[in-house]
């Protein structure tokens, strides 16, 4: 169940504005180092802050255990945050036996971390037990990573049972501030094509697995989404009404699969975008 925002409704930033303020100087500071280091390799012409590897050679390249020194390695993509969503007191969608969304996106997760893990990717979850963090706790805890995507995960009341769909938010008009920064409720804007793309590889991944699903990913206006500063999208399975809770089990392995083959798809094809505003 996905929380789709109204126009109709304000969202509330003051209280987090110094937040985000805070989140967008580092990025902008850490690009600026960035910037430099590669000035200072002298390349002739500029290079691509990642040179597309063919898919599968990510596990070997990721540079897990050995930071320093890997400057090629520094904007590629090595971060998956993983968002299983509701919790707490917030149960999301409930079917008639007794499933409860919160519990099965947790689960789904599990299994998600461990095919990601395998292609060498660090997986950052925003909750780890049954708590429910705000929408703004876990797009902060999404924006302060570095070269990370953003996958928040769903079990719908609706939908073709055995099906599964991915959202990308919707367009979001870019604002910046006079200091040339983001509104943190505006943060995905910047993102947006990316998080596309993505959306679209990992759609296409579940489609060859879960037939019924739409070729490409679905267009939302989708409110953790849209404060995520990183490609973000939302996947969402069918669904909770199902009779027995091993139809949905069932799903697990293929959907793991499948996000974790869209994210070494899409690793080739991530930069970090400029930020509209920012200085040079
Ligand atoms: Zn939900």
């Amino acid at each position: 169940m996905l929380l789709v925002v109204g126009n109709s409704q304000r969202l509330r930033i003051l209280a987090i504005f110094g937040t985000a303020l805070l989140f967008f100087a580092c990025a902008r500071v850490m690009r600026g180092l960035q910037t430099s280091l590669q000035a200072q390799q002298a390349a002739p012409a500029p290079a691509p802050p990642t040179s597309p590897a063919p898919i599968g050679q990510s596990a070997a390249t990721a540079p897990s255990g050995s930071s320093s020194g890997a400057q090629t390695s520094q904007s590629a993509l090595n971060v998956v945050v993983l968002d299983p969503a509701h919790g707490g007191t917030d149960l999301g969608a409930r079917g008639t036996g007794g499933i409860q969304e919160s519990e099965i996106d947790m689960e789904f997760v599990a299994e998600v971390r461990k095919a990601l893990e395998q292609q060498g990717f660090q997986v950052v979850q925003t909750r780890q037990g049954n708590d429910n963090p705000s929408f703004d706790d876990r797009s902060a805890i999404a924006n302060a990573q570095r070269n990370a995507v953003f996958i928040s995960l769903h079990i719908a009341s609706t939908g073709l049972p055995g099906t599964v769909r991915a959202y990308v938010n919707s367009d979001l008009p870019t604002v910046t501030t006079t200091n040339g920064l983001i509104p943190w409720d505006r943060a995905q804007a910047p993102f947006l094509g990316l998080s596309r793309k993505l959306g679209d590889l990992v759609q296409g991944m579940l489609t060859q697995r879960f037939k019924g699903s739409p070729e490409t990913a679905q267009t939302a206006t989708i409110r953790q989404l849209r404060t995520t500063a990183a490609p973000a999208i939302a996947v969402e399975i069918s669904s909770v009404v199902v009779n027995d809770r091993a139809d949905l089990d069932h799903m697990a392995p293929g959907v793991a699969d499948a996000i974790a083959r869209g994210i070494v798809a899409f690793k080739p094809l991530y930069v970090i975008p400029s930020v509209p505003g920012a200085l040079p």
